[in-house]
């Protein structure tokens, strides 16, 4: 931990969201404090002061909270959806996903939902996660109650990159009622069986058909409809004449690319077995 910042304020109100000149957010500090002080950051503002109910369910559907840590993540939301016929079965898909991040459950207490999908990290299975569940990011953008609503598959648009202006705060994602009970699928391949994960596909039926997310073997969320492996493999071989697989020491492109279709049949196969 190497923290060497001047302030930081516990944010009770809205009005507390107000970033003063040098200061950042802070989640559950999981990454922050694991890191080097991002330059010219010289004092928190701790969101987690908001007292925001971490997560709750109603007709319109599931709402999670930006500091809603993992661990309330999995025994709350997760737990709906182990009932795998049940009404919020698409809920399944939380704890693979939360499953995927290569965090022990001490990090997993703290870290948040906020912070991971402010992160954009091509692992970070927040994104995968709700872009698959149709979540809409709802984003603060102002003291005076402004706020705009943003897809989860767009809000991640590049590795560490993400669509979040500096003081914008993700108040909340909401998951739509009509997504609840629907069938979703899980495939994940990593180097080793505890190492970060390097291609990940989640998907969901829904109205149009299968959709499929990749995530982790491409810097921001991909999202396919598709019916059969070829429609997977014209897509995938579209990918392999961009620039589009991420790389790095947890996989290579190539690599990534074949995981990648390899669990993308997977997933499609599963989904269209009802
Ligand atoms: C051992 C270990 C393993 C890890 N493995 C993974 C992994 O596999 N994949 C992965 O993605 N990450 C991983 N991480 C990084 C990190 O722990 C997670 O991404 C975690 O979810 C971050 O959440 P946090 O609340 O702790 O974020 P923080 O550290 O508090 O903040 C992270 C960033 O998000 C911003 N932020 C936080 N909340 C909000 C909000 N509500 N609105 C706007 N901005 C906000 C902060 O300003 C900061 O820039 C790992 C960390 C550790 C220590």
């Amino acid at each position: 931990m190497d923290l060497d910042i001047d302030t930081v304020r516990v944010a009770r109100t809205r009005a507390d969201c107000v970033l003063r000149p040098g200061e950042a957010f802070l989640g559950g500090g999981t990454y922050l404090y694991s890191e080097p002080v991002p330059e010219g950051v010289t004092g928190l503002v701790d969101l987690t002061g908001m007292g925001w109910e971490p997560w709750s369910v109603d007709g319109a559907g599931l709402r999670v909270a930006g500091t809603c840590t993992l661990e309330q993540l999995v025994s709350g939301p997760g737990s709906l959806g182990a009932d795998t016929g049940g009404p919020y079965r698409a809920l399944g898909l939380v704890a693979p996903c939360v499953s995927a991040l290569t965090l022990s459950s001490k990090v997993a207490r703290s870290a948040t939902v906020g912070g991971n999908l402010a992160l954009g990290l091509p692992a970070g299975s927040m994104a995968g996660l709700f872009a698959s569940l149709d979540a809409v990011a709802v984003i603060w953008t102002s003291a005076e109650g402004g706020s705009r609503e943003v897809p989860v598959a767009d809000l991640v648009t590049g590795a560490g990159v993400v669509d979040l202006a500096p003081g914008e705060v993700l108040r909340e994602v909401r998951v739509p009622s009509a997504v609840l009970a629907q069938r979703t699928v899980f495939r994940r391949a990593s180097l080793t069986s505890t190492g970060r994960t390097a291609a990940m596909v989640t998907g969901r039926t829904g109205d149009q058909g299968p959709t499929i997310i990749v995530t982790a073997s491409v810097a921001a969320p991909l999202s396919l409809h598709a019916r059969d492996h070829a429609a997977v493999d014209h897509w995938i071989d579209r990918l392999d004449s961009t620039d589009a697989w991420f790389e790095d020491v947890h996989g290579s492109r190539e690599w990534r690319a074949a995981m990648t279709r390899r669990l993308a049949h997977e997933a499609l196969d599963e989904l269209v077995s009802a």
